[in-house]
């Protein structure tokens, strides 16, 4: 890392100035520092270190705003994202998934240069290399836990084990919380270092305010230390912008560039939880241990999830003496997730404060959402749950019956029915075929702003996948 308080103005130049130091920009620092560049990485968070205690901690160190960043709109979403050194990475479940080839298909349909810009094999060979770089494994038996297995049973074998990038994994299940064992790959302690090593430079704290630009092209950018200080870097070759989805479009707002930020899509995502007759907690369970695609083609997936026992008590309705008792049995109490591959898309705004996010599913992605729910809603009460949470507006609290649950998936949808996260954002900056974001030269794109769709599966991977064939060419030219 630069040895700077940031309390002085900092003059800097290399040949790749990097914005964000997650999937996308980890990934671009380690492949152009090996073909012998010189590389900067410019990142708003600091060193990350996994939370000591729970939830608290973690999202005041590890996420932007805290966890509480939400979407505006009728059916108000949580975004979830990292902002320290490692970016999400920190805090993802480290599952690993690759691009879809139907998905791929769409794109080249869409627009044929896609074709021409990330060819088939070559994205296959850069997953391929990017999987050998983070020792990708699927997830063993002995870190099922009772989640991972007990979703097997619901779905009546329609699930597979998760493929993960974290071959040191004790089960813990706190990857949201940053690995406290250094389990998983997440970049910070692997492509980062290994970036180091030849020679990249990451410099923490220091927030990207604006890319400069002079007739069409993209030349410096200017940054700010969170003590103070001013940086301004550089860049001999180009500027690479990989500061996340809706971090790419703000900077780009903020640097002037118009017409960014439309189409954004996301994974939205809702939690059904359960308290079982059996210990849902006792052994160790990898944060995402099971997953299922059984029900792809209406755009869902289904997985299993440990979550660290401050996140799941969120999950436990009711109030009073209710409360007291179920709080009483949390390790009795199992969650897992539904993701839909929405149809929706949304749109990054500039607003006077900053940057905003404006975006609401359509009534086909509620109807899907309600159908993700009863489907894991009656898995539970397949693998003997006493008592299921839909956490659906409108449906009862507790349901103990299949018939319950079906009835769920009949529901007319509505907005705000249910509690939405997303950490999965994608879409919102057109570049041409170098990655430059709106034609502007020598400033590219390497994170999923540049992704015409969503993609129904975990991003990390494709993400990475790209920027690996990115980071190739401009590593060349
Ligand atoms: C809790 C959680 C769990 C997840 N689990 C998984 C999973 O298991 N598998 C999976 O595939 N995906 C998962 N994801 C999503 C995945 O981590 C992201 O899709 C991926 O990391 C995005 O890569 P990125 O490089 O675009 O952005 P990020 O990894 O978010 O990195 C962007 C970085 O840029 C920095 N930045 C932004 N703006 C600026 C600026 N102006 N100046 C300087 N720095 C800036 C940010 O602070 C951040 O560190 C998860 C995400 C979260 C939040
Ligand atoms: S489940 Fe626990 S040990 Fe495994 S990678 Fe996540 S935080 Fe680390």
């Amino acid at each position: 890392m630069l040895a700077t308080d940031g309390s002085k103005d900092v003059h800097e130049s290399a040949d790749f100035v990097i914005v964000g130091s997650g999937a996308a920009g980890a990934t671009c620092a380690r492949w152009l520092s090996a073909a012998g560049r010189s590389v900067l990485v410019i990142e708003e968070g600091g060193p990350a270190r996994a939370a000591r205690g729970e939830g608290y901690e973690a999202s005041t160190r590890l996420y932007r705003n805290g966890t509480s960043a939400m979407t505006w709109g009728r059916d108000a979403m949580h975004i979830l994202q990292g902002r320290c050194v490692g970016g999400s990475t920190v805090v993802a479940g480290a599952v690993m998934e690759m691009m879809p080839h139907d998905v791929w298909q769409e794109w080249v349909q869409t627009d044929p240069r896609w074709e021409q810009r990330l060819p088939w094999d070559d994205l296959m060979r850069a997953h391929e290399r990017m999987d050998a770089e983070l020792a990708v494994e699927k997830t063993p038996r002995e870190l099922w836990g009772e989640g991972g297995a007990g979703l097997l049973r619901g779905l009546m074998g329609q699930a597979t084990p998760t493929w993960r990038a974290a071959p040191g994994c004790q089960g813990s299940g706190r990857c949201f919380q940053g690995c406290p064992h250094g389990g998983k790959s997440s970049v910070d302690v692997t492509l980062l270092p290994r970036a180091e090593k030849e020679g990249a430079r990451v410099i923490p704290w220091c927030r990207v305010e604006r890319v400069e630009i002079a007739d069409g092209v993209a030349v410096a950018v200017h940054g700010r230390f969170s003590a103070g200080g001013k940086l301004v870097a550089r860049a001999k070759v180009a500027i690479i912008l990989a500061a996340s989805a809706p971090g790419t479009v703000a900077l780009l707002h903020r640097s002037g560039v118009k017409n960014v930020g439309q189409g954004f899509q996301v994974h939205p995502a809702v939690a059904v939880a359960g308290l079982f007759p059996r210990p849902m907690s006792a052994g160790p369970e990898a944060t995402h241990a099971m997953e299922s695609f059984a029900f792809r083609d209406q755009g869902l997936k289904l997985e299993s999830v440990r979550l660290p026992t401050s996140s799941l008590a969120q999950r436990v309705p009711g109030v009073g003496r209710q409360l007291d008792q179920r709080m009483q049995q949390l390790p009795f109490i199992g969650s897992w997730n539904v993701l839909l591959r929405a149809e929706a898309r949304g749109r990054v705004r500039r607003g006077l404060l900053g940057s905003w996010i404006q975006y609401a599913p359509t009534d086909e992605d509620r109807r899907k959402l309600l159908k993700g729910i009863a489907i894991l809603s009656e898995a539970m009460l397949l693998d003997e749950a006493l008592e299921v949470w839909p956490g659906v507006h409108g449906a009862p609290e507790t349901i103990t019956r299949p018939k319950q649950a079906q009835d769920i998936a009949a529901m007319a949808p509505q907005a705000g029915a249910v509690p939405l996260w997303s950490a999965h954002l994608f879409c919102g900056v057109p570049v041409d075929d170098q990655f430059q974001a709106c034609g502007i030269g020598k400033l590219v794109v390497a994170d999923s702003s540049l992704f015409p769709s969503n993609l129904g599966v975990a991003p990390a991977a494709t993400i990475m996948a790209v920027a690996t064939l990115i980071s190739d060419r401009w590593g060349a030219a």
